[in-house]
């Protein structure tokens, strides 16, 4: 008999393997999928890195690292933040976990607890909603326009701050729209922190390295509220390194101490050949992995010109990460005559069954007149998909 436990039952399916897992079903059916729904580069490690890991296993750092990673890491970790980001956290305030993922969960599972409010900007990284709902937290949700390039404005910020407000979740640039929060955006969202003392906030910038417009910005740079924000970041996504799992945070000591706590009862410290890996990659000039973001820029480009083709389909010009977030709710409502679209899930399902093309529903991010397609494919499988998408559309009416 089954009998599972409430936590369960807070917790859904993430869309976004559930599209990888239909793609796969077809995959096996013998039909060629173009995948356009994960979020991973498509660029192998950079040989700098594995180089450093190939070392660490040669000197046999294979024992068990400390919970919150190796001093020589978190010192690089420091020193990076202070040379990207200006941030000053000392190497106590940084944790070291397997993957960003694991740092979030940390972080939530440290801070929120029954009933305590969590505002997150839609769209949003799905794990975000996910992980307060198992903390038994409540997501407290701000709708943005592709209009407003999807982000949030600090005065619509500030209206949802309550009593019970403990946090505030985003990332920039963000998962899934490609937007990218200003300087100036950042100093507005700081001021009302500043009006609002118990309010704590979490950036997640582990697409800091994937930015088009220039400098990438940090909330924890503003001083008056530095104490207050949590910066999580990563290797997956600037360094191609999704599957090695290394993600850190630079907290308030109090925060990282509980972090490293709750982590020392789950998974203790991450891989050591990953961490030994990582001290390469944060060390190395940010220019060494340019080639990658020149990349997603070209294609970023590409997959705007060919979104720009199809009726029916309003695009924005994404800064950042390698997703286009297109409004495609023209579509709702339509039929082949076969399939009605209600919606952007049965829209990503037709589009799936249909042209063989694999995206992910806006609606599991939060905005539901959107879909998510990641551009981090070649141009070949990006000009074909985008043709497919194109000739499935069409045939709705
Ligand atoms: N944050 C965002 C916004 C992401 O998109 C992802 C991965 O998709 C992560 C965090 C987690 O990254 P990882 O656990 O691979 O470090």
């Amino acid at each position: 008999m089954e009998n599972a436990s409430p936590f369960l039952s807070r917790l859904s399916e993430s869309a976004t393997l559930a599209m990888s897992r239909k793609s796969r079903e077809l995959r096996e059916k013998g039909i060629d999928v173009i995948s356009l729904s994960l979020g991973e580069p498509d660029f192998n490690t950079p040989e700098f890195i594995k180089d450093a890991a190939r070392k660490a296993l040669e000197d046999n750092i294979t024992k068990y690292p400390p919970v919150n990673g190796f001093k020589e890491l978190r010192e690089a970790i420091s020193n990076k933040f202070k040379r990207d980001n200006g941030i000053n956290y000392s190497p106590d305030q940084i944790v070291v976990s397997t993957g960003a993922k694991q740092s979030i969960a940390n972080l939530i599972l440290a801070m929120i607890g029954n009933g305590d409010e969590v505002i997150i900007p839609a769209p949003y990284w799905v794990t975000y909603i996910e992980q307060v709902k198992m903390a038994e937290g409540i997501p407290v949700v701000i709708s943005t326009s592709i209009e407003n390039d999807f982000k949030v404005t600090a005065s619509e910020l500030e209206e949802k701050i309550k009593g019970k407000t403990k946090l505030i979740m985003f990332s920039s640039p963000c998962n899934p729209s490609g937007s990218v929060y200003s300087k100036n955006e950042l100093a507005a969202i700081a001021e009302v922190m500043e009006r609002h003392p118990h309010v704590y906030a979490m950036c997640d910038e582990i697409y800091e390295h994937i930015n088009f417009v220039g400098g990438h910005e940090s909330l924890a740079q503003f001083e008056n509220i530095a104490d207050r924000v949590i910066t999580v970041n990563g290797v997956s996504k600037g360094f191609a390194m999704t599957g090695w799992r290394l993600g850190y945070i630079g907290a308030p000591l109090w925060i990282a101490k509980a972090c490293a706590k709750i982590q020392g009862q789950v998974t203790s410290g991450a891989n050591s050949i990953t961490q030994m890996a990582t001290i390469a990659a944060v060390n190395a000039d940010p220019s060494r992995t340019h080639y990658m973001r020149d990349a997603f820029k070209e294609r970023r480009e590409l997959v705007s010109r060919l979104l720009s083709e199809i009726p029916g389909v309003k695009t924005n010009e994404p800064e950042g990460a390698f997703y286009h977030f297109p409004e495609i709710s023209d579509y709702f409502g339509k039929s082949d005559g076969k399939t009605e679209i209600k919606d952007s899930f049965d829209l990503a399902e037709y589009i799936l069954s249909e042209g063989h093309v694999a995206t992910v529903a806006g609606a599991a991010f939060g905005s539901p007149n959107n879909l998510r397609i990641s551009y981090a494919a070649s141009e070949e499988e990006l000009t074909e998909a985008m043709s497919r998408i194109k000739n499935t559309l069409a045939k709705l009416s």
